[in-house]
């Protein structure tokens, strides 16, 4: 395939595991190169010697560290330097250990360093630099939690809002481009992400999680019909339109000169 005809370079945040090795194997069944981000070279290595032989398109490895700040520009960098690169899942993400209140507040911390501010740095730099050459993807990787706090750990809720947030609020600035940007929501979706913080899936029911297989292949029928927001779970989009239309609504009314009048003082007799 020419250089022209390809589809170009997906970098796959978070690729060595679960739903970003998922991505990386149907991006290269759909014609992508690949740059494999995470931290561990072995599975990335191995990911990239098994979709090499299957598919024929070029792969390469790249580990970071991307809570670490070097790591986490040396990635930009890429990103940012490589013309290549037309598509980008941010993806690599870590998942909360339980309840806020005790909570190791140093593992949140971490958690936000790679939920957030890696995903805020490459989503706005993919952003910046598709945007220049009017081409390019961009799938972050957030959670139905960003729409549901009460019920999950909301350090790792709110991050994903972020995530939600950021996507939204990019759609609104490339709209006049033809860059592209999807949100992705799963729901509970079996990986390794419960292993890697002492918990297991066996704590929820069978029937509200699903395979990474299946979760990935919906998401990618979301992207392909230009959907800014996929939630692989909901049988019907009308409810999530529903409640953006809802959001949408107050927007008016949210910023005023004066409070509203249910909030004025009662003149006391
Ligand atoms: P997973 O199997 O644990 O995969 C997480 C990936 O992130 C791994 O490839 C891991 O690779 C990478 N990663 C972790 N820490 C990293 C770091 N400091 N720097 C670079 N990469 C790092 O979990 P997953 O479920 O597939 O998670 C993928 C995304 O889906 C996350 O953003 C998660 O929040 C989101 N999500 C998952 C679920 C679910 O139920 N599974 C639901 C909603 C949203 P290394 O260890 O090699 O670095």
């Amino acid at each position: 395939m020419s250089k022209e005809a390809s589809k170009g370079t997906a970098l796959v945040t978070g690729a060595s595991s679960g739903i970003g090795a998922v991505y990386a194997d149907r991006l290269a069944r759909r014609g992508y190169d690949l740059l494999l981000v995470a931290r561990d070279r072995k599975r990335l290595e191995d990911l990239a010697a098994r979709l090499r032989g299957e598919t024929g398109v070029a792969v390469e490895v790249l580990t970071a560290d991307l809570t670490a700040r070097e790591d986490l520009l040396a990635v930009e960098k890429r990103l940012r330097d490589d013309a290549a690169i037309s598509l980008i899942v941010n993806n690599a993400g870590l998942g909360p250990e339980g309840a806020l209140i005790g909570a190791d507040i140093d593992y949140l911390d971490r958690m936000i360093a790679l939920n957030v501010t890696a995903v805020n740095r490459l989503a706005i730099a993919a952003a910046t630099v598709f945007a220049a050459r009017d081409r390019g993807g961009i799938i972050n990787i957030a959670s139905v939690v960003a729409l549901i706090p009460e019920i999950f750990s909301g350090s790792y809720s709110g991050s994903k809002a972020f995530v939600l947030n950021l996507t939204q609020a990019l759609q609104s600035e490339v709209a006049k481009t033809s860059v592209r940007v999807q949100a992705v929501l799963p729901g509970l979706t079996r990986t390794e992400i419960f292993d890697r913080v002492g918990r297991s899936f066996d704590e929820f029911d069978p029937a509200s999680v699903m395979d990474a297989g299946d979760l990935v292949d919906a998401a990618l029928v979301g992207f392909d019909r230009g959907e800014l927001v996929t939630i692989p779970s909901l049988p019907d989009a009308k409810d999530w339109e529903a409640a953006s239309a809802a959001r949408v609504a107050l927007g008016p009314n949210l910023s005023k000169d004066k409070p509203a009048d249910r909030y004025r003082m009662k003149a006391v007799a």
